[in-house]
């Protein structure tokens, strides 16, 4: 762990803006006369962001533990619409005396090269008027996030959101899995039109924002704004191609397999079949409690390597753990670093199911990321870009996966390790579909709501295995995109989980020959952080940055052969 300066406690209560507000100042009118003292400036720069970043942290952790809760919702309130603007201007005028101070060029790049892009970028792309279009588009999102998030069908004559009842579409009933899908794409096609609205409103003050910072269409910006320094967009439709090319056949094979376990004739898989168990196969029961499961993932995680045994029982010990499913908490999962405590915070809803297993070794290795950079003093590098920060936890998705037999027995333990290694197949057209959709609308920002569908429809026609029979059904495919809430929310942010699952199974291929060096690369690579460009970041865990078509094609049949090889 780190050891601050005292610039600022680390104790320190933020209730108003203006608790920060002096630390801001004081940085502000700080005397930076050589590159020394602006060394000094930029951790305490670090530390001061850190200390915010970690009560924001729990305001949010909070509020997702008990959503009800008025106090919560209200701090939570609080930190985003009033603290965290007024911080971002105050930062904003912090980094341009950074970036502008006369010694900035001279810091030595070894240390602090990454920091120069990443502040001079996000310079490059301020600008006053978007702050405004900003604001107006998060308010859109939470307009989506409520149209979506409060929908909910009636089966069997009881209401459940959404999220239960696609737990239907896995039954071993067929009769039972069509009525949940039609009644989802129902609900769903219900309110494609507000949806449509919402989203074309969204699109023109993207559009607007992208001009105003000077580029000609807005999957550039955002493209710049990811600050995705090692690939072009080019790279990025390459990507999709080679998908298209070597994944789509396996994903075929993959269906086709799965059709054939239903007893489907060839012409009888249906859209409601996806996803169903065969008949006379229960789904699978890993564990009951979330004491159970926890138990298991220390066990699992200290037989990878001792200290990642320890960090969770760390966490343990400081109650950084929330698993159980509840009424009242918030859908999901995921892993929040506490940049003052060093520690991590996860947060699922376990309900004993086999993806609950996934997802805690998931959040595990995010956690060990956590841990791995707690020793670096800038915030600016221990917050990792999502490429890097998924190859961590996907990752450690597959290191596990030979040790989940501390769930299951022998039968079991090969199902699950086969449905996980298909699921990683059949995630990549879809990644492919909601990136290629994406670039499609922004660099066409004047089509028609019937053009984007048909658009749409064209990239299923390219990245589905084209075994389903939809007859009938043709509106719900074609408005297929509305499901995907990244598309609405967080544009372009999608493609990351392709490149990082490449990255993952890199470390996987290396772990099985090798996994002293596998493993010690995995610590030295998630010790960087952002410290230093991807590419080399992947370099140190002995793997390549790399997501052209012969490597895609490489892993798919390293993939294939896990799955020869795994037959019960
Ligand atoms: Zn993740």
């Amino acid at each position: 762990m780190y050891q601050p300066t005292n610039f600022i406690p680390t104790d320190l209560t933020i209730n108003s803006w203006e608790d920060l507000k002096p630390y801001f100042d004081s940085l502000i009118s700080s005397k930076v006369n050589d590159s020394e003292a602006l060394g000094q400036l930029i951790l305490h720069y670090s530390e001061t962001l850190s200390v915010f970043h970690e009560q924001n942290a729990w305001s949010y952790i909070n509020m997702s533990r008990e959503t009800t809760n008025q106090e919560y919702l209200d701090r939570h309130e609080l930190f985003a619409t009033k603290i965290s603007p007024e911080l971002e201007k105050a930062a904003n005028v912090v980094e341009k005396m950074i970036v502008n101070h006369p010694s900035f060029s001279d810091l030595p790049d070894a240390r602090f090269g990454q920091l120069k892009k990443k502040l001079r970028r996000e310079l490059e792309l301020f600008r006053e008027e978007n702050v405004e279009l900003s604001a107006e588009i998060s308010k859109l999102s939470t307009q989506y996030d409520q149209l979506t998030g409060g929908l909910t069908v009636t089966l069997d004559g009881e209401e459940m959101p959404m999220p239960k009842a696609s737990v239907r579409l896995q039954s071993s009933d067929r009769a039972i899995r069509q009525e949940a899908w039609l009644a989802i794409s129902e609900k769903r096609y219900s309110v494609k039109e507000e949806a449509d609205r919402i989203y074309d409103d969204m699109l023109k003050l993207r559009v607007q924002t992208a001009k105003n910072a000077g580029y000609d269409n807005y999957r550039d910006f955002s493209h710049d704004q990811h600050q995705r320094f090692d690939y072009t967009p080019q790279d990025a439709v390459d990507f999709q191609n080679a998908i298209e090319e070597h994944i789509v056949p396996l994903a075929k094979k993959i269906g086709e397999s799965h059709r054939d376990k239903l007893g489907l004739a060839k012409d009888d898989y249906r859209p409601w079949d996806g996803a169903g168990e065969p008949e006379g196969q229960e789904a699978l029961k890993p564990f009951k409690t979330g004491t159970e499961l926890l138990e298991h993932a220390v066990n699992i995680f200290s037989e990878i390597h001792p200290k990642f045994g320890e960090n969770l029982k760390a966490m343990k010990a400081a109650d950084l753990f929330d698993l159980e499913s509840r009424k009242g908490k918030a859908p999901g999962g995921y892993n929040y670093g506490l940049e003052t405590t060093g520690m991590p915070f996860i947060f699922m809803n376990a309900a004993g199911t086999h993806r609950d297993v996934v997802t805690m070794c998931h959040e595990g290795g995010h956690a060990m990321h956590t841990f791995l950079t707690n020793d670096e003093p800038m915030i600016h590098y221990r917050d990792t870009p999502s490429e890097m920060a998924e190859t961590a936890s996907m990752s450690m998705e597959l290191l596990t996966a030979e040790l989940w037999s501390k769930f299951y027995n022998q039968k079991d333990h090969i199902r699950a390790r086969r449905e996980h290694l298909e699921g990683i197949i059949s995630f990549f057209p879809w990644c492919a579909t909601v990136d290629a959709f994406q670039h499609w609308v922004y660099l066409n920002p004047n089509h028609t709501s019937e053009e984007r569908d048909a658009y749409f429809d064209e990239l299923n026609g390219r990245f589905t295995s084209g075994l389903v029979k939809w007859d009938g059904y043709d509106h719900f495919r074609r408005n297929g995109w509305q499901r995907q809430l990244h598309i609405f929310g967080m544009p372009f942010y999608y493609v990351e989980y392709g490149i990082a699952q490449l990255g993952a199974l890199q470390v996987y291929r290396l772990y099985k020959q090798n996994p002293e060096a596998a493993l010690e690369g995995y610590i030295k690579g998630l010790s960087l952080g952002s410290s230093k460009p991807l590419p080399e970041v992947w370099e140190a865990m002995g793997i390549k940055f790399d997501f052209s078509a012969e490597t895609l094609k490489e892993l798919v049949a390293f993939v294939q052969q896990e799955l020869n090889d795994l037959q019960d």
